[in-house]
């Protein structure tokens, strides 16, 4: 069993990438290794051995693009974590465990009504826990909303690290939208990160029917794989043009042009834009994506299609177990989504997945 070190090694963000309006200059941002002190666990805590560290779009967020952390850097980031614990409360010692990204503080309104995965004192790894995130050897988090990993057969712990956020936030989303078998579901985005588990959760909970959408052939014939029952290609099409494909899709093959559920997860204009088109009679539209875009829609229309819109953040520490249950059963496979590398590379592949979105998540191994 590992022990306890002397040191956190850890990669922290020193600085996010700053764009000055007014010069239009950018000042790249900066990632530095660093040791710091192990710190004294309260009661409660625990400190876990990282085992892999999941790179997510809003890690890059936080240090290509101005989204703000709550703790100030310098800060480790990293959300998506998977390891073992080897100090603290002592019934934990030496269980593998998957942190949630996710950590309601379980006092407020929000939480004493079973809407925690809102809660506004949340800590979230990489963001909110003080100066500590997942791209490190070790972290310190509170014990009460780990999910222990039992009975993992040849699936690497370092890959579960992806049960956080990328494979729960669809499942909390699913909640959401009252996703029921049978259900005919669309969604927006099916080949990102968040994308594919979504069209793999929706299936699993019984959707009748999955129409993907996305531009990125190579991942959308991936997602017929898993999940999709038809994708539409939008690459250089409008919303118009993709609702008068998505139309003939229902037409050719006996579906509804109502009930529809759709999930929107790209979080950009052009992708609310296919959502808010398709929304249709007692249609709901599930935004699980983020983006600051501006997006304009005729809100009579919901009121005519006696429709719904809401938001949908983050997931529950309650729902993780039902999700590794999912992936460990097989019935969400992340094996073809997955792949690793050392955290050493930490900036080559920041800077690689900032440039193109990956074909797998890369989730990176201490190694420092
Ligand atoms: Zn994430
Ligand atoms: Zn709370």
């Amino acid at each position: 069993m590992s022990a306890i070190p002397e040191k956190i090694q850890t990669w922290q963000m020193v600085q996010p990438t700053v764009f000055d309006r007014e010069t239009k200059e950018t000042t790249p941002g900066k990632l530095e290794k660093t040791e710091i002190p192990v710190p004294d666990l309260d009661k409660g805590e625990v400190l876990v051995e990282v085992a892999g560290c999941g790179v997510c779009h809003t890690d890059l967020g936080y240090f290509y693009d101005g989204v703000p952390t709550v703790s100030k850097p310098p800060l480790t980031l990293g959300h998506e974590i998977s390891g073992t614990v080897v100090a603290g409360e002592e019934a934990w010692i030496g269980k593998e465990v998957i942190i949630p990204a996710v950590m309601p503080c379980r006092q407020c309104i929000l939480c004493k009504t079973g809407r925690g995965n809102r809660c506004l004192s949340q800590k979230m790894p990489g963001n909110s826990i003080g100066l500590y995130g997942g791209f490190s050897s070790h972290i310190p988090v509170p014990v009460i909303d780990l999910c222990e990993v039992k009975e993992r057969g040849d699936i690497p712990l370092s890959h579960l690290a992806v049960v956080a956020d990328a494979a729960t936030t669809p499942y909390q989303a699913a909640k959401r939208a009252d996703l029921q078998p049978g259900d005919n579901v669309v969604i927006v985005g099916i080949t990102g990160g968040v994308g594919q588990y979504m069209g793999q959760m929706a299936k699993a909970l019984g959707a009748k029917t999955i129409v993907g959408i996305a531009r990125n052939q190579e991942k959308l014939d991936r997602a017929l794989k898993f999940g999709a029952d038809f994708v539409i290609n939008s690459t250089d099409k409008d919303a118009r043009t993709v609702s008068k494909e998505f139309r003939g899709i229902c037409k050719e093959n006996g579906l509804p042009n109502t009930g529809w559920k759709i999930f929107e997860i790209t979080g950009v204009k052009p992708g609310q834009e296919i959502a808010l088109t398709l929304l249709g009679f007692t249609g709901k539209l599930i935004v699980v994506g983020f983006g600051l875009a501006k997006t304009e829609y005729a809100m009579g229309r919901l009121m005519a299609f006696d429709a719904e819109i809401i938001g949908t953040w983050g997931c529950l520490p309650e729902y993780y177990p039902i999700v590794l249950d999912m992936v460990l059963s097989g019935r969400i496979n992340i094996e073809e989504f997955v792949e690793t590398r050392p955290m050493s590379s930490i900036e080559d592949t920041f800077a690689e997945a900032h440039k193109t979105p990956p074909m797998k998540r890369i989730v990176l191994t201490p190694d420092f």
